[in-house]
């Protein structure tokens, strides 16, 4: 074991939109390889047909695209030497198979006539006869149709007619079964509580149990990492190692904590209504026509949702947050995983996208929100100039400090583009009379005589000419803030004039103050 070298596998199975929850163990698992310079394989479990979704393997790699949780080898990925890693192609080659029949060899497994309507006898049978939890196991099997109940020579008549029949693993009966989970430490079962579940179905496909173990033996995996719903089938595969003369070396076992409701109360679903994505990207699923919005197309940066995602049941033992890809390889440890569930936080969501917004440099911001700008101003009916690249870049310094995704720029500046049509009412009501009209007109004219326009001119000539009349700045300030952008709150007041230029400014002074005297009932409190 000390030796092996580091594999871990991520193994989706295409039957959905790969959920928030799903990426984080692909993100653990990756980490965790990467860390130790090991190999992180994507594996496809496409074995339950049924439930096959089209479109969902691209969406689950496209997915991990996009967060930076690249594999080097599986489906799409690397050289191939451990290939196929589709189930279902590997099923052709016949790999399940050969295990199935080798532990009925060993007997270690048998086959199951049953139909679907004896299982359903036995079922309802168990149930009258109050038995809690009905199942298929080392009582029940003795009055079914199976290998072990039927005649050898009956068993071989049945498989020569090609009678419909699975392959169940042979449990035996109250024996403990004791496993090492990274996460969990010891875990003791008794083989009571197992059911024979079926390795091998009808149609010769094999089920997640039997698939998954095939697989992680003759992919060489060192490290099983899976979603804690996984946890109660870990004893049943305990005994398949066995079973296989494996145990020894078996992959070591990590189930991660679930991800839980913002209160706390339950599993995260994929319908959580925090208005924050359960999607990393924009899902459609066909089957039920419901559709679901992804943090990328809400605006999210995928180092901000990978961060997130790391900080959701795993914890440095420090108190730092913010983690680059690179600083959560070095970080990353199992043992540092919880073992109860991990609150999701819609609100704390958004705060990682600010923390890496904050990050980004003027203008990486810019070319982010030009699509988006250039969309805002082709709907426009209002007049504006065209604005420089240095302005944009100029906008996104001053918005960036309140915001938490990029889409909101326009709502926080549009002002910076188009000059205000109207005026916070609230702050006119309160503030606006003869008298702070007569100021605003002093501020005017004499913001004409500033040289050069930059925050600290302008903010000390205001302030002068506010001393002049007497009045205390803080009581014009959100007027003179109303006048040049029309609403009442924002960047750095003097910072926006400072952008916006002289010119600008004043011609925006000067039509503030002629179109809130006309429009505005003056009010009658004094300054
Ligand atoms: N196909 C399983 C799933 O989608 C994988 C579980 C495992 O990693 O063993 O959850």
């Amino acid at each position: 074991m000390e030796n092996r070298r580091v594999r871990l596998r991520f193994a989706p199975s295409p039957t959905g939109g790969l959920h928030m929850g799903g990426v984080r163990t692909a993100l653990f698992c990756y980490l965790f390889a990467k860390k130790h310079k090991g190999d992180f394989i994507l594996r496809i479990e496409d074995t339950d047909q049924t439930r096959y979704v089209r479109g969902a393997e691209e969406y689950i790699i496209e997915s991990l695209k996009w967060c930076g949780i690249e594999p080097n080898e599986g489906v799409g990925f690397g050289d191939g030497t451990y290939a196929p890693y589709r189930q279902s192609e590997r099923k052709e080659l016949g790999i399940y198979k050969k295990y199935a029949d080798q532990l009925v060899a060993d007997g270690h497994a048998y086959y199951a006539f049953d139909t679907a309507e004896e299982l359903d006898a036995m079922r309802k049978r168990l149930e009258a006869a109050k038995v809690a939890a009905p199942q298929y196991n080392a009582v029940t099997r003795q009055s079914m149709r199976n290998s072990l109940t039927l005649s050898e020579d009956e068993v071989k008549k049945l498989l020569a007619a090609g009678t419909p029949h699975v392959i169940r693993l042979k449990v035996p009966r109250n024996e403990e079964i004791r496993f090492h989970d990274i996460i969990r430490g010891w875990v003791v079962v008794n083989s009571t509580q197992v059911d024979d579940k079926v390795l091998l179905k009808s149609d010769g496909m094999p089920t997640y149990h039997l698939a998954h173990i095939v697989d992680d033996i003759e992919m060489e995996i060192s490290h099983a990492v899976r979603g804690e719903e996984w946890l109660p089938s870990a004893p049943a595969h305990v005994l398949i190692y066995r079973f296989l003369g494996r145990e020894g070396n078996m992959p070591l076992l990590a189930h991660l904590p679930l991800i839980l409701k913002p209160d706390g109360n339950g599993k995260l679903s994929k319908r959580d209504k925090s208005g924050i994505p359960m999607f990393p990207l924009n899902w459609y699923d066909e089957r039920t026509g419901e559709s679901y919005i992804g943090y990328r197309e809400t605006g999210f940066f995928p180092e901000a949702f990978v961060n997130m995602l790391a900080m959701l049941g795993w914890n440095p033992g420090t108190p730092q947050e913010i983690f680059s890809m690179e600083e959560l390889i070095q970080a990353f440890s199992f043992e540092r995983v919880n073992k109860s569930g991990a609150k999701f936080d819609p609100e704390k969501t958004k705060w990682f996208n600010q923390q890496y917004l904050r990050k980004k440099s003027d203008k990486e911001l810019a070319e982010l929100f030009l699509p988006i700008l250039k969309e805002k101003l082709k709907t426009t009916s209002a007049s504006y100039q065209q604005p420089t690249t240095d302005y944009i870049e100029g906008v996104c310094r001053l918005v960036k400090e309140k915001s938490h995704f990029v889409s909101e720029f326009w709502d926080a500046g549009s002002y910076f583009f188009i000059a205000p049509a109207n005026y916070d009412a609230e702050v006119i009501k309160k503030r606006w009379n003869d008298a702070s009209a007569n100021f605003m007109k002093n501020v005017t004219e004499s913001f004409k005589n500033v040289n050069t326009f930059t925050a600290a001119e302008t903010e000390a000539n205001f302030k002068k000419t506010a001393e002049a009349q007497a009045i205390p700045p803080g009581q014009v300030m959100q007027l003179l803030r109303v006048c040049v952008s029309g609403v009442g709150g924002g960047p750095m007041l003097f910072e926006i004039i400072e952008l916006l230029g002289k010119e600008e400014v004043i011609k925006r002074l000067e039509k503030a103050i002629t179109v809130i005297s006309q429009k505005i009932q003056p009010s009658t409190k004094a300054l």
